[in-house]
């Protein structure tokens, strides 16, 4: 019986999301005396970081790139019948939410997304899931013999625990992919959001892209990574990898600076975890107020760039 984790390995190694997930897997393995094992994407890997984080044991596969979910799912599914796998463990960010239910599909295993923290008891497996946006937190309980287990980001902290060595091996079945890459290109060079300490975003009060300057010179004075809500991404105003939210990415910085978004719970359960949050809006009724720790009631034209001067000064 065995804990596999599915372990995203890119240029920059393993995202945070990705360390929290380790962390998850070798936690679950010590409540269900099992064996833990990493499923890795990519046969060059940095070794140190899973030998730090408490796993031993891993299993590459390579030529699947992870934009084709089909393929990655059942490369995950194949490896978790083959190991016996108890519990799939599968980060929730924009790769998981396309791989996860497949993975449950093709294994006949019960699914638990949003999962927001560790197992309540492990027989039967029961865990806490995020739902209502965030706003309320649900017990599941899985049966099958298989559970997928699809971990929201920051739902854990990643802990430290290293092992004495790490066993790879490769995965024997069919590698080979529908898509091939032809040419690799970096999304952007800016902080990851989900990773960010701090967090300047806009909302629909920016009026539109060529205002986002505002948004983009705070985050500069900050050391901030920049975001922004659902409809500014859907209008093409900034990409959808910036949208945080309930259908967006979830963060838990220390500090989230929200500037023109009225604060809909949609949006709220994508934020409301952040340590700090301070609301700049012109509308003193806005409902992003009652969540925010300070609110400035304000033109952001007036506000943004004026709090921006006074960083640059700090
Ligand atoms: P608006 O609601 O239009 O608010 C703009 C705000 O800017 C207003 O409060 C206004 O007072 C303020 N403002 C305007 N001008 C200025 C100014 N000059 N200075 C200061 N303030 C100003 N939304 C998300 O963000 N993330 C999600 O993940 C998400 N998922 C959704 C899922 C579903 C199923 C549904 C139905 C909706 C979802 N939404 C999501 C949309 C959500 O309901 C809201 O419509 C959206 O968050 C509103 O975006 P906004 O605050 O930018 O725009």
């Amino acid at each position: 019986m065995s804990v596999l984790v599915f372990c995203e390995y890119s240029d920059d190694g393993f995202k945070k999301f990705t360390r929290e997930a380790m962390t998850y897997g070798v936690k679950l393995s010590e409540s269900l005396s099992s064996e833990v094992i990493a499923i890795v994407n990519d046969p060059d890997f940095d070794q140190n970081t899973i030998q730090h984080h408490g796993i031993s044991q891993v299993v590459t596969y390579s030529d699947v790139p992870l934009g084709d979910s089909q393929s990655t799912a059942q490369v995950i599914s194949e490896i978790a019948t083959q190991k016996n796998a108890k519990v799939v463990i599968i980060p929730f960010n924009s790769t998981g939410k396309n791989i996860a239910g497949q993975v449950a599909v093709q294994c006949g295993g019960g699914i638990a997304t949003s999962v927001s923290g560790l197992p309540l008891s492990v027989d039967p497996l029961t865990v806490p899931v995020n739902v209502f946006a965030g706003k309320a937190t649900a017990e599941v309980t899985i049966e099958n013999s298989c559970a997928i287990l699809a971990i929201q980001s920051n739902s854990i902290a990643t802990e430290e625990k290293p092992v004495d060595g790490v066993h790879v091996e490769s995965y024997g079945g069919d590698q080979s992919s529908a898509i091939k890459i032809i040419e690799r290109k970096t999304v952007t060079d800016d902080i990851p959001l989900p990773e960010a300490e701090l967090v300047v975003s806009g909302g629909r009060g920016l009026k539109g892209p060529e205002n986002w300057n505002l948004v983009t010179d705070l985050a500069n004075a900050l050391g901030a990574a920049t975001a922004c809500s659902r409809p500014v991404a859907d209008s093409d105003w900034r990409p959808h990898y910036e949208h945080v939210g309930q259908t967006g990415v979830t963060i838990r910085p220390n500090l989230y600076i929200a500037a023109g978004i009225s604060g809909a719970i949609q949006h709220l359960g994508g934020v409301n975890n952040s340590k700090t949050i301070v609301v700049i809006n012109k509308d003193p009724e806005a409902p992003f107020f009652k969540a925010a720790d300070y609110g400035v009631i304000g033109d952001l034209f007036e506000v943004l760039p004026r709090l921006t001067d006074a960083v640059r000064k700090f």
